[in-house]
């Protein structure tokens, strides 16, 4: 049998399905380090954290989730769909689907987001220049920028006022977070959503004390640095045993 891992909240109730899941498939079967497939049990949240568990690894995981609160943009299970979970997984050959990571350059270094990447400071108004595809699009000023992808946009973006975009739309989403607009300085003050092959790169006369956020991560910036987002052709693989409307994901966001 193919190895499986599974990642798991440390609340009592995420424990316990872990416990379970591991009982029915088989300690034997379980592989911590070389798994075929990983179990998340938890929230997005923790789909996060298993992601960039496995980064180095991503191509190879199939991942399937188990929400524990409700069910999630991530979860294709609730907690007490555990049996049928495991029944599908020792049962039924999965349809995989396939997302686009995000992918972060600064200077030479490499970070990948699932939901978003964002450059915040919360120390001065940041200015940053940027460039679409080389060409310099707006000077900003505010306390930073988000970009998204589609699987981010019910997360951060979301609540910076950003469009949700269903499945099956690859593209990238540029938001504000809270920018200056008067007389003096404007910058476009509307979330701007591009094309999948596009380079948004993002740089500014001053970075200092500028954290960039992506995911549940955060690093922070040298003054001079430049930074480039465009989507990875690295991605996550979701095993499908079922097939959730995203309308019914999204109608259980509220
Ligand atoms: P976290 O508590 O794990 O996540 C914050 C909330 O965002 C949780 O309710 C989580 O859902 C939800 N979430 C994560 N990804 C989502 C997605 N793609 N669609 C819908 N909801 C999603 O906090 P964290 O570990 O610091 O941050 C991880 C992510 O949370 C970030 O990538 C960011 O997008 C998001 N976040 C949002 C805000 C905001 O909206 N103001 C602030 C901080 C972080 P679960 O409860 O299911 O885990
Ligand atoms: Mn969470």
């Amino acid at each position: 049998m193919q190895k499986y891992n599974v990642i798991f909240k440390h609340d009592e109730k995420s424990k316990a399905l872990a416990k379970h899941l591991i009982e029915r498939i088989g300690k034997e079967n379980q592989d911590i380090d070389d798994p075929k497939t990983v179990f998340v049990i938890g929230g997005d949240g923790t789909f996060l954290i298993a992601v960039h568990h496995y980064m180095h690894m991503i191509d190879k995981i199939n991942f399937v989730a188990i929400h524990t609160g409700t069910l999630g943009f991530f979860t294709d299970y609730q907690a007490e769909e555990i049996d049928q979970c495991i029944d599908d997984y020792l049962t039924v050959v999965p349809s995989v689907a396939q997302m686009p990571l995000l992918k972060i350059k600064i200077d030479k270094q490499v970070f990948y987001a699932v939901n978003e990447m964002r450059i915040e400071n919360v120390y001065k108004t940041q200015l940053i220049d940027v460039f679409i595809d080389n060409q310099l699009f707006e000077t900003f000023r505010g306390t930073g920028l988000c970009v998204s992808t589609q699987l981010g946009s019910t997360a951060y973006n979301r609540s910076l006022g950003g469009a949700i975009i269903t499945d099956g739309l690859s593209l990238l989403q540029l938001t504000e977070i809270t920018g200056i607009h008067h007389k003096q300085y404007r910058s476009l003050n509307s979330s701007l959503i591009l094309p999948k092959d596009t380079k948004i790169c993002l740089t500014s006369v001053d970075f200092d004390k500028a954290v960039m956020c992506f995911d549940h991560k955060t690093i922070e910036l040298a003054s001079k640095v430049n930074i480039e987002c465009r989507l990875s052709t690295k991605k996550i693989r979701f095993a499908k045993y079922r097939n959730i409307p995203y309308l019914k994901r999204l109608k259980n966001l509220f």
